[in-house]
């Protein structure tokens, strides 16, 4: 997969072929969960597609209402289970500051993840950078923090935003 697919572009041009993104990010998983003997099942598969449905983090019960439109009854627990699955196999990040899932751009890199949340659109963009997530740990551990997760949310204005 070439770098420059607009799935790995931190900010994504608007009306990109985003079906891309989510195809990729779809293939990505399955092949992970395969090597890793991990069981995607049809719900857990369709949680993840949900999720990409956009590059904006969206709410449990968004993926809920989204998985139900069709008419379906599925629980919020069955929704929750399978969002745990996807985090735990590093596939979709949870934003506290926004309550909110999103996509893993980088799945299968071992990383805590970074994220500018553009406080207009909501897009999101996800660093792996190692000199923040080591600068954060080594700032706690001086203080003798023991942190129990990584990620770091910084809010702003994306370019798309900026630019219009
Ligand atoms: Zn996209
Ligand atoms: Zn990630
Ligand atoms: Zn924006």
């Amino acid at each position: 997969m070439p770098r420059t697919h607009a799935a790995l572009a931190d900010f994504p041009k608007r009306g990109h072929d985003h079906r891309a993104c989510g195809a990729h990010a779809l293939s990505e998983a399955e092949e992970l969960c395969r090597q890793r003997g991990a069981r995607l099942t049809e719900l857990r598969r369709r949680v993840l597609e949900t999720v990409w449905q956009d590059h904006a983090p969206l709410g449990a019960y968004d993926i809920l209402a989204r998985l139900n439109a069709g008419g379906e009854r599925n629980a919020p627990m069955a929704v929750y289970r399978a969002l745990d699955f996807l985090m735990e196999n590093g596939l979709v990040h949870r934003l506290s500051s926004l309550n909110a899932y999103v996509g893993c751009r980088h799945p299968g890199h071992d990383h805590s993840g970074q994220f500018l949340i553009c406080t207009q659109c909501r897009d999101v963009a996800e660093l792996t950078s190692d000199t923040v997530s080591t600068a954060v740990s080594r700032a706690a551990k001086s203080r003798g923090f023991k942190p129990t997760g990584g990620i770091v949310e910084v809010m702003g204005l994306c370019p798309n935003c900026r630019r219009s």
